[in-house]
């Protein structure tokens, strides 16, 4: 079956999302709220649609602020975030981190999803976890207190983090409980990566509120743009209320298989529609990715050599030149 363009290619601002009217990869089209165009500096914005229907429109990724005023401190804070299931978010952080971690950089990865697919994939038993992020959301407990040392550091899930959205809902500062929790060893790392639940409840904004960027893992054999446009919109919510300098740092095509043309065709929207927010590394389809964590391992020491490995070396690096370059630019164009 054909598929359609669900939004319009850059530099075509004139039409309107769900407008040729055919099907989308997995969507239906016709119900999507908003659109992603490029200006003519090639900035890539968001355009909402108003009751009205006119057109207002505003960054999609906000201007770099160096993450202290005084610019000294150099940690990045990574949310892993899609609020689709089982496109490689826990797969991605943990891998991710042992990339950065062979780079020479100290990592800590934070599992923040109640079914703790990442504490399981360094070979734990998140039932028999005494305490996790739960006691640090909820009952303030040091994160130290929770980190365990493995390939890297990790701060482990139980399932007792399935109450914790119900137990901060009523807490005053209830989406800064994270970002107050990292304080404590945001000396100690170079780059901390979390872990999100499939969902944009509150654990995920804890994510987004304490994150200096978000990085959302695509699925390339179900691509959901509308999915891409709601995500979007909850962390233009967080950047007006909780934390300005969120934005998308940018989006990895994930179980891509490049012999089918709907992955290809999958690689080509991502890219017409979000430009250079898309990473150039792609993570192919193998089943190496989960081989790994059922021996409690990355898939770098699993398979040091092999091309799965290989694939997040390389996003590591991209995700290194691409912050540097915006490091650059935040430089330049501060005066
Ligand atoms: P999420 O955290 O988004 O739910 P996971 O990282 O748990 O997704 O991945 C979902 C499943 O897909 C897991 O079984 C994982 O091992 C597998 N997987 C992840 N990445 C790939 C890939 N590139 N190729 C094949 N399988 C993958
Ligand atoms: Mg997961």
């Amino acid at each position: 079956m054909g598929l359609m363009r669900l939004l319009p290619r850059p530099h075509d601002r004139s039409r309107r999302v769900g407008e040729s009217g055919s099907d989308d990869m997995a969507e239906d089209a016709g119900e999507a709220t908003a659109l992603h165009t490029e200006d003519d500096s090639g900035n890539v914005a968001q355009v909402h649609e108003t009751a009205g229907g006119e057109l207002r429109q505003q960054p999609l990724v906000p201007t770099p602020v160096p993450a202290s005023a005084d610019g000294t401190s150099d940690l990045r804070v990574i949310a892993l975030a899609n609020q689709k299931g089982g496109v490689a978010k826990t797969t991605t952080t943990l891998n991710l981190g042992v990339a950065f971690n062979e780079m020479g950089y100290r990592v800590l990865v934070v599992d923040l999803d109640p079914q703790g697919n990442l504490t399981m994939s360094q070979g734990m038993n998140p039932d028999s976890i005494e305490r996790s992020m739960f006691d640090v959301l909820v009952h303030k407990v040091p994160i130290s207190d929770v980190v365990e040392h493995r390939e890297v550091d990790i701060a482990v899930s139980s399932i007792d983090l399935a109450g914790a959205e119900l137990a901060l809902a009523s807490m005053i500062g209830r989406e800064r409980s994270l970002e107050k929790a990292l304080i404590e060893v945001r000396d100690r790392y170079d780059y901390i990566l979390i872990d999100t639940p499939p969902s944009l409840g509150l654990l995920t904004i804890n994510a987004f509120v304490a994150a200096t960027g978000v990085i959302v893992p695509v699925q390339c054999e179900y691509l959901s743009l509308r999915g891409l446009v709601q995500l979007e919109n909850t962390l233009a919510m967080v950047r007006e209320n909780l934390n300005a300098r969120v934005g998308v740092e940018g989006i990895v095509a994930t179980m891509f298989d490049g012999r089918t043309l709907h992955s290809r065709e999958a690689i080509e929207i991502l890219e017409e529609n979000f430009g250079d927010l898309v990473f150039r590394t792609r993570i192919r389809k193998t089943v190496r990715y989960a081989e790994a964590p059922v021996k409690g391992s990355s898939v770098l020491k699993y398979d040091p050599t092999g091309s799965a490995a290989e694939a997040y070396r390389e996003l590591a690096k991209e995700i290194r030149v691409k912050r540097e370059a915006h490091a650059g630019q935040g430089a330049s164009g501060g005066a």
